[in-house]
């Protein structure tokens, strides 16, 4: 029998997600975001949801895995809101 492995982007694409479209779990401020000088939101997040546009932050929480990485080391408070998404929502964690 042959075990096929499996990369980080196949095994994250077994999750599920329920996104909330009304009410952002985390909430980034741009302004102070354009400041950071190490802006270390684009290396931590382990789902790439940190992107650079034109010397902007993008940031979409879609597809969010809630390992909180980015709120810990966000330190010029650029992320103004982080708390778990409403009961419901959020990722639902499936292992291949
Ligand atoms: S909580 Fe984790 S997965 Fe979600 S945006 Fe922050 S670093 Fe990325």
């Amino acid at each position: 029998m042959t075990v096929k492995k499996q990369g980080p982007e196949e095994l994250l694409g077994l999750n599920k997600f329920s996104v909330d479209e009304e009410k952002a779990h985390i909430v980034i401020d741009k302004v102070i975001c354009a400041k950071c000088q190490d802006k270390p939101c684009l290396v931590v997040c382990p789902a790439v949801l940190y992107t650079l546009k034109d010397g902007e932050i993008n940031f979409d929480y879609a597809g969010c895995l809630e390992c909180g990485t980015c709120r810990v080391m966000c330190k010029n408070k650029g992320i103004t809101k982080w708390v778990y998404p409403r009961g419901t929502f959020g990722i639902a964690f499936r292992y291949g």
